[in-house]
């Protein structure tokens, strides 16, 4: 798909919503024609789709990528939840406005899908949590509403963040990671105790800088 196409969908969808964005719009707005925009793709919902998919598994890239630095299970739950907070400020209105579209406004089987990318990337966190978990670093007795909660606070910072603001993407994603931290209830004794990187690891700084009443 062209840049120019790609573009502007994003920007459309996520000012006017997917139901309230037609391919006229979009073709007008690449400056093409409507049977032109159709050499693209074969209709809004493949266009959206196509756009929802690649947003999401951008993330997932950078997530992997994030990961395979840290060894350190809590190391790699803070890693995460800053990526997702600071993703979330630079690319906020691709993944949030997108990824928000009302299901009933796609047909059941392109819901599913959409429903499956969500859940993947939801389950590559659930999966860093459990790590967390079994290493007594993390503890919670409600790691499936801390994982949405996480994810969904980050998502938020979409709807309020501006890069001109005093706050920086790094300061605000620091300070959510270390939220992130106190909803999974992060033992920093334990951890402080068992990793061979000690109070040099990523964990340990970003909780004794950042956490919540420090
Ligand atoms: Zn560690």
């Amino acid at each position: 798909m062209s840049l120019k196409v790609r573009e502007a969908a994003v920007e459309l969808f996520s000012r006017q919503g997917y139901d309230g964005t037609s391919m006229r719009d979009i073709a007008k707005r690449s400056n093409i024609s409507v049977a032109n925009l159709y050499n693209y793709t074969d209709s809004k919902e493949t266009l959206f789709w196509t756009l929802m998919k690649a947003a999401v598994e951008d993330l997932m890239h950078e997530q992997r990528e994030a990961l395979s630095h840290e060894t350190c299970s809590a190391a790699r739950f803070v890693v995460f939840a800053y990526t997702h907070a600071k993703h979330h400020t630079t690319h906020a209105r691709e993944v949030v406005r997108l990824g928000n579209t009302p299901m009933e406004s796609l047909s059941p089987d392109r819901a599913d899908k959409v429903r499956a990318v969500r859940d993947e990337y939801e389950g590559m966190f659930r999966a860093v949590i459990g790590e967390g978990l079994k290493d007594d670093f993390l503890k919670t007795d409600h790691y499936v509403l801390a994982n949405r909660a996480i994810l969904q606070m980050g998502v938020g910072i979409s709807l309020w963040f501006h890069p001109e603001e005093v706050l920086t993407s790094e300061s605000v994603a620091n300070v959510y990671a270390a939220f992130a931290m106190a909803i999974v209830g992060y033992d920093s004794d334990a951890h402080d105790r068992t990793c061979a990187a000690g109070t040099e690891c990523v964990a340990a700084t970003t909780w004794m800088k950042w956490a919540p009443g420090r």
